[in-house]
């Protein structure tokens, strides 16, 4: 049964959202509140980052979130890459519509996990989001305080891409965060964005649990020999020179855009395949990473 913990009920007294801040509204306070309320019932909170979109983010981030569901878990998978929302059409959950309430939005459930995602929002998944910038972190703030989580086990949370004034607002609205993972190509042009994306986790204090190279290598699906399309191990690299784990490199495999395709989570239809064991290799790594930190802080 769901705990009905409010932050009136709370008896945590070091709570940063026991008393208002200094040149903090009373609705700024009431708001601060009930973000906190929503993220108190949720034990672990992580983050997918990338320096540049299109390098697998958001496939890392359902595919994560669905190992830990099938685990058992209690999962919530939260998309707010605000200009790709790409999670509905990878759960095959385009068209579904919201329910709830102003102020209390109920997220869509999905084979034990539950979903929201900035593409629910949208009338048309064609459509295009023009917003400036402070309407979208007014957003970002508004989907983290209005919905119902209820009590998870996990969040993870597909951010949008790069270091910029969204994943920034994100990070410092979700506290605490256990930490990021990060997701690149393995080209020098896009890990470069890596170091840049670490850093900015140092600068807000996000844990960084590792790095995944994606696309890193094609293997033929008929002979298995794996050719280099992409110029290999910037992000292998970049983990390296900055003191980060390396959490695996995904090669590039038709399933997985297949799977993305079509709204087949990769993880559960094609775990016993080579790239699925080496996601679930990776997916393995963030957990034991994740309690690491946790042990270390
Ligand atoms: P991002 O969230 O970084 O924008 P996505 O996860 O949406 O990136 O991936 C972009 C596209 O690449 C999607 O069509 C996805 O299915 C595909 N893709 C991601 N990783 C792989 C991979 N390892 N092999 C093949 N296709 C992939």
């Amino acid at each position: 049964m769901e705990s009905k913990k409010t932050c009136d009920s709370c008896g945590d007294s070091s709570c940063s959202a026991k008393n208002q801040q200094q040149n903090e509204s009373k609705e700024e306070y009431a708001d601060r509140r009930r973000l906190q309320a929503r993220l108190c019932r949720i034990q672990h909170k992580i983050v997918v980052l990338s320096g540049k979109g299109g390098v697998g983010k958001s496939t890392v981030a359902v595919n994560l979130a669905t190992a830990l569901a099938l685990n058992g878990l209690r999962v919530g998978l939260l998309d707010v890459d605000i200009h790709g929302p790409s999670v509905p059409t990878m759960l095959g959950l385009e068209g579904a519509s919201l329910s709830g309430t102003p102020g209390e939005l109920l997220p869509v459930e999905f084979g034990g996990l539950k979903v929201m995602s900035i593409g629910f929002l949208l009338h048309n998944p064609d459509d295009a989001v023009i917003w400036r910038g402070p309407m979208k972190m007014g957003v970002i703030k508004q989907f983290l305080t209005d919905v119902n989580w209820g009590d998870l086990d996990y969040l993870i949370v597909d951010a949008p891409p790069g270091t910029g004034d969204e994943p920034l607002s994100l990070c410092q609205l979700i506290q605490p965060l256990d930490g990021a993972v990060i997701v690149t190509t393995p080209q020098k042009v896009a890990a470069v964005d890596v170091r840049k994306s670490i850093s900015f986790c140092r600068q807000v204090n996000v844990p960084v649990l590792g790095v995944v190279e994606n696309m890193s290598g094609f293997v033929c699906p008929k002979c298995g020999e794996v050719t280099q399309i992409l110029p290999e191990g910037g992000g292998r690299k970049i983990a390296a020179d900055m003191s980060v784990p390396f959490l695996g490199a995904i090669p590039m495999d038709p399933g997985i855009a297949q799977s993305g395709d079509s709204g087949k989570v990769f993880i559960y239809h094609s775990s016993e395949s080579p790239t699925g064991k080496i996601l679930q290799d990776i997916i393995d790594q963030i957990l034991d990473s994740n309690k690491e930190q946790k042990l270390n802080a």
